[in-house]
């Protein structure tokens, strides 16, 4: 995608601001990478229209392309579609505080349910009983059972023969008894939205009052997540989405479509089949996810501020080439002192975020960038390009030149090494994937 758009996006000329045509060519481009992520569309249609008006004669930013330009927007309005507000589980009623699972089957309730049930456990010490409502799949009851002994939390006893809403005043009922804090209720899905399950549903909600209402969804849903979503919300009332299998191929344009239709927020992710495989939701990963460009697009934007385009361009080429030799090194500490907030840029780099880390541990600050810049410079031309032939004599020599230590020497070449290893990875995976495994 991004080469096509990329191709698209360059053969806008560059102006002041932002014109009508220069918009509407990009976001026809970007309209299909939209339902290329699987947003429904009329959410496409919505929040191309809505996007086309905010970018239409805005400044483009001094060396940036207005193609660039209207990728920044977009991603900027994805996020802000998507939600950035806190997104922590509302558990403020009195215990037992009641969450109702929803959704449909196969989307991952039950899974989810002991997911969530264990991280209560653990990361908050609360009391959690979980409680299977699914009376129509064999052996559902007791999949949660197993679920809940690999999760180490309570299960209510299962009963032959009771109904669902029964099921629940017991769960309630047992819950008060034992001093629980958190009872989780999974409910039985069908494969399409039915109206005795949504009647069953809104009869459990009604009886229990749940402070949560999550809504579980496959994030593979596709064009059927407006459906789900509204008639979810419409009846039951959703009080915030879990998109599951986000560990798959999918693109994710069903957070945009969930979002957009309930307006509730995105709570958690399920990221694996495992039980610690929840997370928190990150508006700026699912963004990155549907456009499908990675962050080296925000890298070259924000070079491009100080540094001049070209050199930019080139850099992101070759590092998505997977060249990258000592020169390039030197170039970028260059850049990031000009910049000055380095720490920030490495974030944005894919595959620099363990980096970030260690730089953050090491208390790297810019008289250390200087050592570095120094230590590079005298070097010769050819080793700068060919790291390999930088033995210990011409370590010593190197050292001498530049008056700082040999191991500083090393360092510089270490770091080096592991830089070039990432983009080299980069190269192999190919880039959204490459993307993917960086910010995760
Ligand atoms: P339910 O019918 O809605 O209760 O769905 P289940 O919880 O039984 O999940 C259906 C299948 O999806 C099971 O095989 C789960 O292991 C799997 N599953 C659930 N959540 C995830 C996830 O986040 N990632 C992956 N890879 N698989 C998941
Ligand atoms: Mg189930």
């Amino acid at each position: 995608l991004s080469s096509r758009l990329g191709a698209t996006l360059d053969k806008l000329k560059k102006r002041g601001a932002l014109s009508e045509s220069d918009v509407n060519t990009a976001m026809r481009e970007i309209r299909v990478a939209l339902l290329e992520a699987d947003v429904a569309l009329p959410v496409v249609k919505e929040f191309v229209a809505r996007v086309k008006e905010q970018a239409i004669g805005q400044d483009v930013v001094k060396s940036v392309t207005p193609g660039q330009m209207v990728v920044k927007i977009v991603h900027d309005a994805l996020i802000d579609t998507l939600g950035t507000e806190e997104t922590g589980l509302n558990l403020a009623a009195t215990p037992p505080v009641p969450i109702l699972m929803v959704g449909l089957q196969g989307s991952g309730k039950t899974t989810t349910s002991a997911k969530i049930a264990r991280k209560l456990k653990n990361d908050q010490k609360k009391k959690v009983l979980l409680a299977s409502l699914d009376v129509y799949r064999p052996a559902a009851q007791h999949q949660l059972q197993v679920l809940a002994d690999q999760a180490e939390v309570d299960c209510l006893p299962i009963v032959k023969g009771q109904k669902p809403v029964a099921i629940a005043g017991r769960a309630l009922e047992e819950a008060r008894k034992g001093g629980y804090d958190v009872v989780i209720l999974d409910t039985a899905g069908r494969l399409h939205i039915d109206q005795e399950l949504m009647d069953e549903v809104a009869e459990v909600s009604a009886l229990t009052e749940p402070a949560e209402t999550l809504l579980v969804s496959d994030a593979m849903i596709g064009q059927d997540a407006v459906n789900t979503a509204r008639e979810f919300n419409e009846k039951v009332g959703v009080t915030g989405i879990v998109l599951t299998r986000v560990d798959g191929d999918a693109r994710g344009g069903a957070a945009l479509s969930m979002r957009a239709v309930t307006g509730r927020p995105i709570k958690l992710l399920g990221t694996s089949e495992k039980l610690d495989g929840l997370e928190g939701f990150h508006a700026d990963r699912i963004a990155n996810r549907i456009l499908g460009m990675g962050d080296v697009v925000s890298l070259v934007e924000k070079a491009a501020q100080t540094v001049d385009q070209d050199a930019a361009e080139r850099m992101a080429k070759k590092m998505m080439a997977g060249k990258f030799d000592l020169e390039d090194m030197l170039v970028q500490l260059q850049q990031i002192q000009k910049m000055g907030d380095f720490k920030g840029l490495l974030g944005m780099m894919p595959g620099l975020a363990k980096m970030k880390k260690q730089i953050a541990e090491a208390n790297i600050d810019d008289r250390m960038i200087k050592h570095q810049e120094a230590i590079i410079l005298s070097m010769t031309r050819q080793e700068r390009r060919h790291p390999e032939l930088i033995k210990a004599s011409r370590k010593r020599r190197i050292a001498a030149g530049c008056g700082r230590p040999v191991q500083e020497v090393n360092k510089v070449l270490k770091q080096h090494q592991q830089m070039a290893t990432v983009m080299k990875h980069m190269k192999k995976a190919g880039g959204r994937k490459a993307l993917m495994s960086a910010l995760t």
